[in-house]
């Protein structure tokens, strides 16, 4: 919340309503998002902003599922708080809840498992503030049921769980199988002079569209020596190897200072190799 707060801040006053979103150009989004990181989600706050603005509200789970960006999750959320409709907002920690409340003892990833857990979160969904009902379960989730060790004792549900009858609350949920993580190496060149980085700016679709960014090599360079830095993603471990080069060496399109790359959005993985080394 403290980390967020002033881009809130800042976001609401730069583009106060769905129409100033809807009509303002990407890199004023992008730059005001600059320093989040999850670049893709600016974009899709925009999109979802067009949507808006060109269809009017949405109104019910189906119609909240159209506007991008939006998940089941999200649309079960927006439609029970919104809309007052009976449905469940299934996130992470709801399904923790629900699955020791059930004792579902199966991995929660398949497709099985998402049926049951929201038939069964469907059947609990009170009619009357089916919205307060949700946000109660991600209260609950953090405060009562957390993830290890949850406070069974002095749980106000204890009588009803029945993962707590049969004593496996703490086992639950079942995790689910770990995807396999890929492991990639990818080569870069900046250009740095006077105080500004030659850059370029990534391709409007695919990994970090859309940012300012160093520019991707097809191979190492054998004859310079790059700086390193380490990058996770979802399902992938980036190793980045970052030449730092001369003008006149790529084919940088943008030079630009801190400030202005700032303010135009780059790749978290580029903000952390330049902490990192201390170029800012
Ligand atoms: S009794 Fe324990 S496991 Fe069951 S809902 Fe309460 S805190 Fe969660």
């Amino acid at each position: 919340m403290d980390q967020g707060l002033p881009y809130w801040e800042r976001f609401l006053r730069e583009l106060p309503t769905v129409a100033d979103l809807a009509q303002a150009e990407p890199e004023v989004v992008k730059g005001l998002w600059s320093g989040l990181g999850y670049y893709r989600r600016a974009d899709l706050l925009h999109r979802a902003a067009r949507f808006v603005d060109q269809n009017g509200w949405p109104t019910g789970y189906r119609e909240w599922l159209k506007v991008p960006g939006v998940g089941p999750y999200t649309a079960g959320a927006l439609a029970s708080i919104l809309d007052g409709e009976a449905i469940p907002a299934l996130d992470g920690n709801a399904y923790r809840v629900y699955s020791r409340w059930s004792n579902w003892m199966e991995p929660l990833n398949t497709a099985a498992s998402k049926a049951f857990i929201t038939e069964f979160a469907g059947g609990l969904m009170p009619t009357d503030r089916p919205g307060d009902f949700n946000q109660a379960v991600m209260d609950f989730a953090q405060s009562v049921c957390i993830p290890r060790k949850p406070r069974c004792s002095e749980c106000p549900l204890a009588e009803l769980c029945a993962a707590r009858a049969a004593g496996s609350a703490a086992d639950l949920p079942i995790k689910r199988r770990s995807a396999r993580v890929l492991e990639e190496h990818w080569y870069f060149a900046i250009g740095y002079e006077d105080g500004r980085f030659g850059l370029v700016k990534r391709p409007e679709h695919g990994i970090w569209s859309g940012l300012y960014a160093p520019i991707l090599l097809v191979e190492p360079l054998h004859d310079r020596t790059a700086e390193v830095v380490e990058h996770r993603l979802s399902h992938r471990k980036l190793t980045l190897y970052i030449y730092r080069v001369p003008k006149g060496f790529a084919a940088f399109s943008h030079w630009l200072s801190v400030d202005e790359w700032s303010a135009r959005g780059m790749p978290q993985a580029f903000v952390h190799w330049m902490r990192k080394f201390a170029y800012i």
